[in-house]
């Protein structure tokens, strides 16, 4: 539904400060998880590479198995803050890669991307020829203080890059099945033409209600955030006390920073 489109539209304007063509730049999905899936069909071939993180969620990889790629791990190691080492690629790897698979705020290790990541992955995946697959299930589930932002807020990323997002943990829609994809528009074409002959897109009920979410308050989001901090704050608590060691953030994030 184009008014489906036109609400994320509203949100990513709202909440990332990013422009997007609903007719072009967006197209729906019965959870992000279905789009992810199906990326790689739509552009790897026998044999070519796809970037993965591990550890990462397991579709990332199955997907390019079913695909006859070869997943290609980058490992996401706690001295380099859980994000990858790009330089560490081999060249003919990121030669023969078709997708870059990232995710931040990352399930499972929970790091965050600093801006100077983010722009040293679109600028890897824009010198190699590589689709950038960001997804961003996690991106407003962010904690003090934190705003998560969008990989399409960074220069050059519409030439590469396509965004996964979701209402499952935004608005605890897991079940109702709905997401989408944003961002550059061949991409989301290519992508595009493999669901429509798959499937024939989301229940339409389910895509108001996912309307009604996104032009609704933002307190909602908020709340719901609230909740997992307290939660959070509790295990981490919990955990210290009976002498587990874990990593923590020093010091707060003011407002809105990133
Ligand atoms: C939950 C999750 C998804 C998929 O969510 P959908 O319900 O399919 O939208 C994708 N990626 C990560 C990292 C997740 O945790």
């Amino acid at each position: 539904m184009l008014s489906f489109r036109e609400s994320v539209a509203r949100f990513y304007r709202r909440r990332k400060g990013v422009n997007l063509d609903p007719e072009s730049e967006i197209i729906s999905l019965i959870g992000s998880k279905e789009g992810i899936a199906h990326l790689p069909l739509a552009f790897v071939n026998d044999g070519d590479y796809v970037l993965v993180p591990e550890p990462g969620y397991p579709v990332y990889y199955s997907s390019t198995l079913l695909a006859d790629g070869i997943p290609y791990e980058m490992p996401l190691k706690e001295e380099n803050g859980f994000l990858p080492d790009l330089q560490s690629i081999p060249d003919d790897v990121a030669r023969k890669a078709k997708i870059m698979f990232l995710n931040y705020p990352n399930n499972p290790t929970a790091a965050i991307a600093p801006k100077e990541f983010i722009k040293e992955a679109i600028d890897f995946c824009v010198d190699n020829k590589v689709i950038l697959a960001h997804d961003a299930a996690y991106s407003e589930i962010t904690f003090d203080g934190y705003a998560a932002p969008s990989f399409l807020e960074f220069e050059d990323a519409f030439e590469i890059c396509i965004e996964f997002n979701s209402l499952s943990k935004t608005y605890n829609m897991t079940g109702w099945r709905i997401g989408f994809a944003c961002g550059n528009r061949d991409i989301l074409s290519g992508l595009l033409k493999v669901k429509t002959n798959v499937d024939s897109g989301v229940f339409e009920a389910v895509q108001e209600a996912a309307i009604a979410a996104m032009d609704g308050p933002d307190s909602v989001i908020d709340e719901n955030c609230k909740v997992y901090q307290r939660r959070r704050d509790l295990l981490v608590k919990g955990l210290k006390e009976v002498g587990i060691e874990l990593k923590s953030r020093k010091r707060p994030f003011t407002s809105g920073q990133r």
